[in-house]
């Protein structure tokens, strides 16, 4: 049976706009198309949505999506005005719905959405969910770190919790536009203390309970918080994080630097560590427990403007000194509930799962914001994905028929190394979507997904986006069109991806380069906290008139988009610009390798050369054999040029506490500069690191 939702994809044409002729011109080839199966030749595998999925999906065919992405990029206004309006304004935007300056050459860099309409993303995210309706659905399912330690809270219930906690800041002086630092871990006073401060106006800025007492200092010193909110400790796993230790330390040495945090209001967390035991500052700590439940639970909005900022997120730090990425809060919302809704074809029925921490902008748009503006059921998961074994994911997904499962090409990887037997022991017949982000997900790693996770049932849907973009750029939209595995697909809404060459020229067709984007879209980040100067730059010195993304990216002859990694990792072999995603893919193919990480070191003759760094599958042995069936493995699936020059066995990979490859330090490890290794205290496992140097010449 040939899908019939596709063969109307082939025969629409349209001519606006270089990606509907880019797409026009690729997708329409294609011939023989079964349905719900997988049609292999290469990377141009698609895999076609089932048909009953693409029924009964938002965006059912490519056509619907071409129509509406047309208007979107032709009518941003009138586009992005009619998805605002599903929400509440207290007062309406001015006549111009949004205004931007891209260009550095024609003066400052200036994003503007909603400007001049009045709402609160809080009030859009509780109050009028509860007034249509919903005050009695779960908001958010909480499952611990401890199997069956479980509770869950209406939309009603955390309302109710949201509103004391906001009438507690506001008591002790936080006002609009004050900071606030969130250090909690995913406990559901997170997304409680997030949606409390948008509620009375005040800039939330979340540091991930993993950092370091430094990390958290640097951020204190850079925002100047009236308060600081955290825990006393956490449990990940079998380990107990002393939080408020960690805490102590970044808040004496912050006001040794000039910045004076007087109030540290402290959750219990008597899971983890009793309050008697808890190291105390009377004058200047206080017990979350004593004193928010004493308060109100009703609390008056502080009505905001819609580019008021909502929150200050400092990206992970892959690379260099962390940037304060500001969200406001009209455009954020609305580009945050669109993607979540049509990336994930949500329905008000699904119960939705993302595993990142609300520390990572996943966490802040597509655990928080994204699905609480769309009234969604949120599980928010204490603890971590293997505990206690790694079937702990399908667990929690039969347990509460998780429908939508998003999550990181890491976990992915490291579960599938597992072995399917942790996976298959599990019903998981509630899923309908998958989603991944973080990295580019390696075809293999991908396929496994889609076969054994989803049982060839659920499409996913690959998200390329950035702290940066606040939402999603680049994603599959399920049902809509065929997907190819590690191909993150189209753009969404209102998104014009270029892929430009060094010169900034724009590339037409297949091509390779690097991944811009042309004209804002209501997510985009404003400016760099403190520091707009450093904002332009960044983003919009190397290609002016453009956002320049930091990736490398390609589009096949079907119009596909495959991101490639970072440009700062691209290897140049013999004049070959070789992305590291295509080597690790390649890698990761061989059934005996479970994760790869590739960087480039100086050649004398090559200019650069590859080296591979490779965690076989678990209790395969390291031998010469595997080393050279392993380059083999690249020289057929990629070229002989990309061929791995050494590889370098790794029991692990130094990762972020975000789960990705930091190549900065692996680069070090390869060229042997090991005094050079900087700062390693950010590494989820800084151990790691001696492993490998360990390993170097074995
Ligand atoms: P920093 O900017 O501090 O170095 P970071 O870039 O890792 O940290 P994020 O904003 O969380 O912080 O991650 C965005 C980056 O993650 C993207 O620029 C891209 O390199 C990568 N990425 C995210 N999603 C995808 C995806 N679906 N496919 C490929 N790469 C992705
Ligand atoms: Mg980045």
């Amino acid at each position: 049976t040939i899908n019939p939702s596709i063969s109307s994809l082939f025969r629409h044409k349209t001519h606006a706009g270089n990606h509907l002729r880019r797409i026009n011109s690729g997708l329409w080839k294609l011939k023989a198309v079964v349905m719900g199966e997988a049609v292999a030749s290469g990377d141009d595998q698609l895999i076609f949505p089932n048909h009953d999925f693409a029924q009964q999906a938002h965006v059912p065919n490519f056509q619907t999506y071409l129509e509406m992405y047309k208007r979107s990029i032709g009518d941003p206004a009138g586009f992005w005005s009619e998805m605002a309006s599903e929400f509440y304004w207290k007062k309406k935007w001015g006549q111009q719905v949004f205004s931007e300056n891209l260009d550095i050459t024609k003066g400052d860099v200036n994003i503007q959405w909603f400007k001049g309409g009045i709402t609160n993303i809080c009030y859009n995210c509780l109050d009028r969910n509860i007034e249509l309706g919903n005050g009695d659905k779960i908001a958010i399912h909480w499952e611990g770190n401890e199997p069956g330690v479980d509770d869950s809270l209406t939309y009603n219930q955390l309302l109710e919790r949201v509103s004391q906690l906001a009438n507690y800041l506001k008591e002790n002086g936080v006002k609009k536009g004050d900071s606030v630092i969130i250090y909690l871990p995913m406990l559901m006073e997170l997304p409680i203390s997030m949606l409390a401060c948008a509620r009375i106006g005040a800039v939330h800025s979340v540091v991930f309970a993993g950092f370091s007492a430094e990390s958290l200092e640097q951020r204190i010193l850079d925002c100047k918080p009236k308060i600081v909110i955290t825990c006393n400790a956490i449990k990940r796993g079998t380990k107990v994080i002393n939080l408020k230790d960690i805490v102590d330390s970044a808040l004496s040495e912050s006001s040794q630097n000039g910045v004076n945090v007087g109030l540290c209001l402290t959750y219990a967390n008597e899971s983890a560590m009793k309050r008697e035991v808890t190291k105390w500052q009377e004058e200047r700590d206080v017990w979350w427990q004593d004193v928010v439940p004493k308060h109100s639970t009703k609390c008056d909005v502080e009505w905001v403007d819609g580019e008021d900022p909502l929150f200050l997120l400092y990206t992970s730090g892959s690379t260099g000194k962390p940037k304060g990425v500001l969200h406001t809060t009209g455009g954020y919302m609305i580009y945050t509930a669109a993607t979540f809704k049509y990336a994930f074809d949500y329905k008000p029925s699904d119960i939705y799962w993302c595993t990142a921490d609300c520390g990572w902008i996943t966490g802040h748009s597509y655990v928080a914001y994204g699905p609480l503006l769309n009234g969604a059921t949120v599980l928010v998961y204490e603890g971590v994905p293997n505990y206690p074994n790694p079937g702990r994911c399908w667990d929690i997904v039969d347990k509460y028929k998780v429908t939508i499962f998003y999550t990181a090409p890491t976990l992915v990887r490291s579960l599938m190394r597992d072995g399917n037997e942790y996976v298959t022991r599990y019903s998981r017949k509630s899923l309908r979507v998958l989603g991944s982000v973080g990295e580019p997900i390696n075809p293999s790693a991908w396929r496994w997904f889609y076969n054994v996770v989803g049982d060839s049932r659920c499409p996913i849907s690959d998200t390329w986006w950035q702290t940066e973009t606040g939402g999603f750029m680049i994603t599959p939209l399920p049902g809509a069109w065929p997907q190819k595995p590690g191909s993150a697909t189209f753009p969404f809404f209102g998104v014009q991806p270029v892929i430009v060459d060094e010169k900034g020229k724009e590339l037409e067709g297949e091509c390779s380069g690097y991944l811009c984007v042309k004209a804002s879209w209501p997510g985009a980040f404003r400016t760099l906290f403190g520091d707009h100067e450093r904002y332009e730059t960044t983003y919009f010195s190397a290609f002016p008139g453009y956002y320049f993304s930091g990736d490398g990216c390609s589009r096949d002859k079907d119009g596909y988009y495959w991101l490639t990694g970072r440009v700062d990792d691209v290897i140049n072999v013999s004049g070959h610009r070789i992305g590291t995603a295509e080597v690790e893919s390649a890698l990761v193919l061989h059934p005996k390798c479970a994760e790869a990480a590739v960087v480039g070191i100086d050649h004398e003759v090559k200019g650069q050369c590859i080296y591979a760094f490779v965690t076989p599958v678990e209790g395969v042995e390291y031998s010469d054999d595997l080393k050279k069936s392993l380059v083999l493995s690249v020289r057929t699936n990629i070229g002989a040029f990309a061929a791995p020059e050494k590889i370098h066995w790794a029991p692990g990979l130094p990762k972020t506490r975000s789960g990705k490859i930091m190549r900065r330090i692996l680069r070090k490890i390869a060229s042997r500069q090991l005094d050079e290794l900087g700062d390693i205290s950010t590494l989820a496992d800084p151990n790691v690191v001696d492993q490998l140097i360990a390993l170097a010449d074995s």
